[in-house]
């Protein structure tokens, strides 16, 4: 029955396998990152009170403890500053090989690098200084009791592309 949600386990594994976070506000307290990613936007959470950038986003600041946070914008391209591919050990719901990248975003982003996953990219292609950009796609809606009903909440998720030339 799970399967239906999850197709990728195939009805092999507990739904508790599911890698994907529950992204609904009645579930996620970071759910405004999901919805800006739906719009597009690459976001991540800032601090009202003292200014520091979190990046992922928070829902209490880690340098002042305040939970009084603004949301404010990422640039979607960055360059590539070192790449991994995973070939082996690689979680079951990825096909090897797993390919991650530490990402410049440039030197005016508050968030100066972040660590992503790459899709879009054959391996043994990617290098540093490749210019790649922000790339969001469907994963599998998930159920969520409301109100004794069970409704399917859908969801994004996020990786990183090259940016074709
Ligand atoms: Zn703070």
């Amino acid at each position: 029955m799970a399967t239906a949600w999850i197709p990728f386990l195939e009805g092999r594994y507990s739904p508790t396998l599911d890698i994907w976070p529950i992204e609904a506000k009645e579930f996620n307290r970071i759910y405004k990152f999901y919805e800006n990613l739906r719009e597009g936007k690459f976001t991540t959470t800032k601090c009202k009170k003292c200014g520091r950038v979190a990046y992922p986003p928070r829902v209490i600041c880690p340098e002042c403890y305040s939970d009084e946070l603004e949301w404010i914008e990422l640039p979607k391209k960055g360059k590539v500053a070192v790449v991994v591919e995973k070939w082996g050990g690689v979680p079951i719901c990825y096909e090897p090989p797993l390919i991650d990248a530490w990402i410049d975003l440039g030197e005016d982003s508050p968030v100066k690098h972040i660590l992503s996953r790459m899709i879009n990219c054959p391996p043994e292609t990617l290098k540093e200084g490749d210019e790649v950009q922000l790339a969001v796609f469907d994963v599998p809606a998930h159920p969520i009791e409301l109100r004794k009903e069970t409704i399917r909440a859908e969801r994004v998720f996020f990786a990183f592309e090259p940016v074709k030339k």
